[in-house]
């Protein structure tokens, strides 16, 4: 792999750009590997590039039914924070927020990493005790957090309302090095490193069954032929419940579209990311200049990749008592995303009931800002059979009542 450089840059400049390689081959697939992975989102793409660097296993396939970065990894909303209230959220999330400060020298590759700070509003009493409460559980667990005062939400954000007609701003909970990153960037500086290291990714790429022999997963079927494997790592987000069900056994997620927009480019207004959870919507600014909104989830479960009326106008009208500005933007596009979520809103990094089978999803409506951490767990997990990240991650914390719950203490995960 040729290194990205303002040198390489000043050099193709001369020779009209014709000397710049593909960012990723696109192999035809091999008989057998070692590992394969089952979607090249984020969290596939991060989970093979820490096995081959971490752990030396290159011989690895992730196997795309799109194109690689299609799914929810690029359909977010790219907040970054890791202000989460329980011990093993906070570990997880903010081992990717760390791992995002250096991730563009790490993969040579502009991920565009924007520790802006993000401000997550308190507008009502019960999220001034919630939001105090997790500020103090964070300076316990090493997250550099604060819950600040209305005065300075304003001075941080000067185009927000504090007197909102029926949810005034009594404060926030604000983490300065909390932001943004270009979501596609994540996704194919990860596919340039895993293709450097000799994996393959293979895009249009469906996975259609899961063979087996004596409970031990032994290779997949694709819609490029079979594929023989000693571990399978199935990193999908809304369709894990198929995949799962494919291998054998049933996940506790459901999928639902979760929805986002932006509106017409503005000048910079804005250079926070700001979550209003009690009113459900949030908002920060793009490097064009549109304002990137994100709303709550359809109420009913689905599998369709798309926006609907309903949401959009919910959400623009729940920002608009906050953010009056922008009551006259013209919206520009909506899209839409499957996402997995599970009833305690916690992640599932696990191994599952198939020998050889691991599962990484859960993620729901937050997953975005985990893909570090999640890919470096996953990849001790697949490994070595454990990792301190992922321990209480499991699958059967569900049967066994030990849940991580961060529904009630964030009322939003994005
Ligand atoms: C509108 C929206 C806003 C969001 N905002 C934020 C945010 O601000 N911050 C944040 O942290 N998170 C956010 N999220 C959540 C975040 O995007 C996800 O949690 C994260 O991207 C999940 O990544 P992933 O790699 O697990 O899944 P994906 O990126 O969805 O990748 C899974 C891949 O698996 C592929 N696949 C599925 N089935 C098969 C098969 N049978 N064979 C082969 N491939 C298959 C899919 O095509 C897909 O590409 C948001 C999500 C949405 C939809």
């Amino acid at each position: 792999m040729k290194r990205y450089s303002a040198f390489a840059i000043a050099r193709e400049a001369l020779r009209f750009h014709s000397g710049w390689e593909r960012a990723w081959r696109s192999p035809a697939p091999k008989k057998r590997y070692d590992v394969i992975i089952v979607g090249a989102g984020g969290h596939g793409l991060a989970s093979a590039y820490y096995l081959g660097k971490n752990f030396g296993i290159t011989n690895v396939a992730v196997l795309e039914k799109g194109w690689l970065g299609g799914g929810n990894t690029g359909r977010n909303t790219t907040i970054i924070r890791s202000n989460y209230l329980q011990d093993p959220s906070a570990a997880i999330y903010e081992k990717a927020r760390s791992l995002y400060e250096t991730m563009s020298q790490d993969l040579n590759y502009n991920v565009m990493f924007s520790p802006r700070g993000v401000i997550m509003l308190a507008q009502t009493h019960h999220e001034v005790r919630g939001y105090q409460r997790t500020a103090y559980a964070n300076a316990l667990q090493g997250v550099e957090t604060q819950f600040i005062g209305p005065d300075k939400v304003k001075e941080l954000c000067p185009i927000i309302s504090l007197e909102g007609p029926r949810y005034p701003v009594l404060g926030g909970l604000w983490q300065p090095r909390g932001g943004t990153a270009r979501h596609d960037a994540v996704a194919w500086g990860y596919a340039r490193a895993c293709s450097d290291m000799g994996m393959d990714i293979i895009q249009q790429c469906e996975v259609t069954g899961i063979r087996k022999d004596g409970g031990k997963v032994t290779g997949v079927d694709t819609t490029k032929g079979a594929m023989d494997c000693g571990q399978l790592g199935l990193v999908v987000a809304g369709h894990s419940g198929v995949l799962a069900e494919m291998a054998g056994f049933r996940l506790p997620v459901e999928s639902l579209a979760l929805q986002a927009l932006v509106s017409e480019p503005v000048k910079p207004c804005m250079d926070v990311v700001v979550m209003a959870n009690t009113v459900h919507g949030y908002m920060s600014q793009s490097d064009k200049g549109e304002m990137v909104i994100g709303g709550g989830t359809d109420g009913f479960n689905n599998y369709t990749q798309r926006g609907s009326f309903h949401h959009i106008e919910e959400t623009v009208r729940a920002l608009i008592e906050t953010f009056p500005m922008i009551s006259r933007l013209k919206m520009l596009r909506q899209w839409g995303g499957i996402v997995d979520m599970t009833g305690d809103r916690s992640p599932i990094l696990s191994k599952t009931p198939v020998e050889g089978v691991f599962v990484n999803c859960g993620w729901g409506t937050g997953g975005f800002k985990s893909i570090p951490g999640s890919g470096w767990g996953m990849a001790e997990l697949m490994a070595k059979g454990h990792s301190p990240l992922t321990e209480e991650f499991s699958m059967y914390r569900f049967r066994e009542g030990k849940f991580i719950d961060e529904s009630v203490a964030a009322g939003v995960a994005h």
